[in-house]
């Protein structure tokens, strides 16, 4: 599971840019299912057929991003954040970008960077004292002026993502674009698991483009795209068990099983579905949990617009949208095996 996840998550997937993710997916979804379609938007739809309700499973593509949104004469780069630049957001940019590598994809090549900040050693008392703002930061790409930057294949609009490795730590993981990539590591594992089983559904896997937008533009289009039952929207979740987190704020742990989610910032999920995957769960000694989000928000909110019902399952996640979000192993394999009971029994 970890190759996989190190894999997917090291992909650049920018929002907009999904294509490289998409590609890969399509060449797994296609050695289980002959039914694989991108749509117009840029979706990856893979079709599982099966006698009953239509069920589609969906993670997205995308992932966390910047776009240049200026080039300096002496060719460095001011960035905007990506389309949310709201609240939880912006406070997890702000504190966790300087120092980050930067990938930025230019419209040739490739460009490796640095999110940079000026040093505590050339700024005043009064500088060093106040907190870093967003317009503190910008990239440096190694360029000595605006033509170099120019010339090498970049413009205004270009996007730009974190660029770490993934690496594990005991059972933990960590790395950039478990969101969603670990909804996608989930879908490309089942896809092996059910190819050749009697489905209790007719199944759909979908991989969606700019979910990390406020229209989740991929989703949108995608609830017209088919008629679903059910939508299940696979995600990293929050968790709490962290030293500065009270448990009664977010009482969910990495390590404990997937949770399942009653209610976030934007849907309540579908109460039988839910009743369903917990009887599952139960019957054959899958560990899970259930929770509650508030700043939380999937897929679903646009799909349920085609009139499924939305179901929402989370791979427990430290540090969203940072470049050092974290899960635990064991609870990408307890995500699917859950669904591989429900969607064959
Ligand atoms: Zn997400």
């Amino acid at each position: 599971m970890f190759d996989l996840v190190k894999k997917l998550t090291e992909i650049p997937g920018p929002v907009g840019r999904e294509e490289r993710v998409q590609r890969f997916l399509h060449d797994t979804f296609k050695e289980y299912t002959d039914e694989v379609r991108m749509t117009n938007i840029g979706n990856l739809l893979a079709h599982f057929p099966g006698e009953g309700k239509k069920v589609v499973l969906n993670a997205h593509a995308d992932e966390i991003c910047y776009f240049v949104q200026s080039i300096t004469d002496d060719g460095f780069l001011k960035v905007s954040p990506h389309v949310r630049p709201v609240g939880m957001d912006l406070y997890a940019i702000r504190h966790c970008t300087i120092g980050q590598r930067a990938l930025l994809m230019g419209n040739e090549n490739d460009l490796r960077g640095v999110f940079a900040a000026a040093t505590g050693h050339i700024l005043r008392k009064s500088e060093i004292e106040k907190s870093i703002e967003y317009w503190d930061i910008f990239v440096d790409v190694g360029a000595s002026n605006k033509q170099e930057v120019w010339e090498a294949g970049v413009n205004v609009g270009c996007p730009i993502i974190w660029n770490p490795t993934t690496e594990k730590f005991g059972k933990k993981i960590t790395g950039k674009a478990m969101d969603d990539r670990v909804g996608l590591a989930v879908m490309a594992t089942l896809a092996e698991r059910v190819a050749d089983c009697n489905l209790a559904f007719d199944l759909y896997m979908a991989s969606t483009v700019q979910e990390e937008t406020n229209a989740k533009a991929g989703s949108s289009a995608l609830a017209f795209e088919e008629r679903f039952d059910i939508a299940i929207s696979l995600e990293p979740g929050l968790a709490g068990d962290i030293p500065t987190i009270e448990t009664v704020r977010m009482p969910t742990k990495l390590g404990d099983g997937p949770a399942l989610v009653y209610k976030d910032g934007s849907l309540v999920y579908d109460y039988e579905t839910l009743k369903s995957l917990t009887l599952v769960a139960e019957r054959n000694n899958i560990p899970f949990q259930s929770v509650v989000y508030v700043n939380f928000a999937s897929d679903c909110e646009t799909l349920v617009a085609g009139n499924a019902r939305p179901c929402l399952i989370t791979v427990p996640c430290r540090y969203t949208h940072s470049p050092f979000e974290t899960i635990h192993e064991e609870d990408l394999r307890d995500t699917v095996e859950l669904l591989y009971y429900f969607l064959t029994k």
